[in-house]
C-alpha cells in the first residue's frame, strides 16, 4: 500500500543519488591531487630521450598536427654594396627582388618533392610546414626589413683564394638587426679584385654563419631570384642544423649517399642526381622526413638553435586548435599548443617534455581520464598565464594525475607549484 512516507524516503533517495553524481571542476593543486609517479635515474634518462630525438618532430606523423605546426621563420636581408655604388643593385631592384626570393622560397618550401636517386623510391614525401616571412623591426612602420650598406671595407665576398673572406663574420657584427631572433641574409657582390682573376669564378654561392647567411654571385650572374631560391634554402637548412648528404654521414637513413652530380650528364650523372635541398644540384626541393624531423626539432626545442628565430604565434589561442584525447596517447617532443586540451574519460595522456599553452588555456582532465606528467614542463612560452590543470569530479571521482618530482608546471593561475 502507498503511504506518504514512501515518497518522503524517495525524495531523499533522489537527493543523495543527485548530490553523488554532481558534476564539478575545480583547480589541480599537486600537494592534494597528484599521485606521485616514482622514476629511478635510468628510467628518467631513457624515458626522456625522444624529446631530443627527431623522430617525434617529423610532420604529419603525429596523432595531431598541431603537435608539429606550421612554423614561420623570420628572414631581414642586407644588400652590400661599395660607396660609389658600383654595384648595381639599389633599392628600386633589390627590394622587389629580395621580396621574389622569399616567395620563390615559399613555394619550394610548399612543394616537397619525391627524392630522385633511385636508391630513395618511396620515401615519404611529407609537408615541410615551414614558411620564410620577411621582419621588419616591430614599431617601426617605416621598416620593410630590407637594409642597404656601403661599405667599401666589407661589401666584398670571396669564396676561394688567399684573400676568401666567405666566413669572416663582420660584416654581419657591424649590420646584423635584430640578429638573436631574426635571420639575417646578406647579399653581397663578389669583390672585385677577385673577379678580375681568371681563375676566381664568380657563380652563385653562399654560406650560413651562426643565424646569419652570406650569399653572393646573384648580382653578377643577373638570374631571376627563382634560380637562387634552392642555394638560398640549403643555407637555411644549415641554419636549421641539417648537413650535406651526399658522402659523409648526416644522421639521417633516408639520405643516400651519391656523387653529388650539380645536372644531368654523363654516368653517373644520368641517373644518380639528387633532388634534395642539402646536396649541391639545380633544384635544392627535396627534404626527408628525418631532415624535417631534425628541422623542426631544432625549431620546437627550448634550447633549439633555430627557436629564437620563429614567429613566436604560439603565445595566444588561435581558434579552432582545442585538442581533444580520446585514446591512449604519448607526448615524446616539445610542443606548442595553440588552444585547450581536453582529455577524455577511458583516455590516457602522457607528457614527457616540454609542452606550451597559450595564454589563458587549460588542460582539461574529466572524471575516468588519466593525466601523466612523467618529466616535461606545463607552462605558457611567452611568460603569459594559463589557467593550468582542471580536474572534473563527478561525485567523489577526480580526473587523475600522476606526476614525477621533476615534472614542472609554471604561469599556472590556477597553481602555486608544480612538486607533489
Ligand atoms: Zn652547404
Amino acid at each position: 500500500m502507498w503511504r506518504p512516507q514512501h515518497l518522503i524516503a524517495g525524495l531523499i533517495l533522489l537527493l543523495v543519488a543527485g548530490s553523488a553524481c554532481k558534476t564539478t571542476l575545480r583547480p589541480f593543486q599537486a600537494g592534494r591531487d597528484g599521485k606521485v609517479l616514482e622514476r629511478t635515474t635510468e628510467e628518467r634518462v631513457i624515458l626522456r630521450k625522444p624529446c631530443r630525438l627527431y623522430d617525434a618532430y617529423i610532420p604529419d606523423q603525429t596523432v595531431h598536427g598541431d603537435l608539429v605546426p606550421e612554423r614561420v621563420i623570420r628572414v631581414n636581408y642586407h644588400i652590400l654594396n661599395s660607396r660609389d655604388t658600383s654595384h648595381r643593385f639599389l633599392a628600386e631592384i633589390a627590394t622587389p627582388y629580395v621580396r621574389e626570393l622569399t616567395r620563390q622560397i615559399n613555394i619550394k618550401l610548399a612543394n616537397n618533392l619525391p627524392m630522385s636517386l633511385p636508391a630513395a623510391t618511396g620515401t615519404p614525401v611529407l609537408p615541410t610546414r615551414m614558411r620564410l616571412e620577411i621582419a621588419p623591426i616591430p614599431q617601426m612602420p617605416w621598416d620593410d626589413g630590407v637594409y642597404y650598406h656601403f661599405d667599401d671595407d666589407l661589401f666584398g665576398y670571396v669564396h676561394t683564394g688567399r684573400n676568401r673572406n666567405n666566413s669572416d663574420m663582420q660584416v654581419i657584427r657591424k649590420y646584423a638587426i635584430q640578429p638573436d631572433s631574426v635571420l639575417n641574409i646578406f647579399i653581397m657582390p663578389h669583390h672585385p679584385d677577385s673577379v678580375a682573376s681568371p681563375t676566381y669564378r664568380a657563380t652563385g654561392t653562399g654560406i650560413a654563419l651562426g643565424k646569419a647567411i652570406k650569399l653572393a654571385g646573384l648580382i653578377r650572374t643577373g638570374l631571376p631570384p627563382s634560380e637562387f631560391a634552392g642555394m638560398t634554402l640549403h643555407e637555411i637548412g644549415h641554419v636549421l642544423g641539417l648537413a650535406h648528404t651526399w658522402r659523409y654521414s648526416d644522421g639521417c637513413d633516408d639520405t643516400p649517399h651519391h656523387p653529388n652530380c650539380f645536372y644531368p650528364g654523363e654516368p653517373p650523372c644520368d641517373s644518380l642526381i639528387s633532388n634534395n635541398v642539402m646536396d649541391y644540384n639545380h633544384w635544392q626541393q627535396a627534404w626527408t622526413p628525418c631532415q624535417l624531423g631534425k628541422a623542426h626539432r631544432n625549431l620546437s626545442r627550448r634550447t633549439g638553435t633555430a627557436r629564437s628565430l620563429l614567429q613566436r604565434d604560439w603565445c595566444t589561442s588561435l581558434p579552432g586548435h582545442d585538442l581533444v584525447i580520446s585514446e591512449d596517447e604519448t607526448w615524446e617532443g616539445e610542443v606548442d599548443l595553440y588552444g585547450d586540451v581536453e582529455v577524455m574519460p577511458g583516455a590516457r595522456l602522457t607528457i614527457r617534455c616540454a609542452v606550451s599553452f597559450p595564454a589563458g588555456s587549460r588542460l582539461l582532465v574529466h572524471s575516468g581520464a588519466t593525466l601523466v606528467l612523467d618529466g616535461g614542463s606545463l607552462a605558457n612560452d611567452c611568460g603569459l598565464s594559463w589557467q593550468g590543470i582542471i580536474l572534473e569530479c563527478k561525485g567523489p571521482r577526480c580526473g587523475t594525475v600522476q606526476i614525477t618530482s621533476d615534472a614542472e608546471i609554471r604561469n599556472a593561475t590556477t597553481l602555486a607549484g608544480g612538486q607533489p
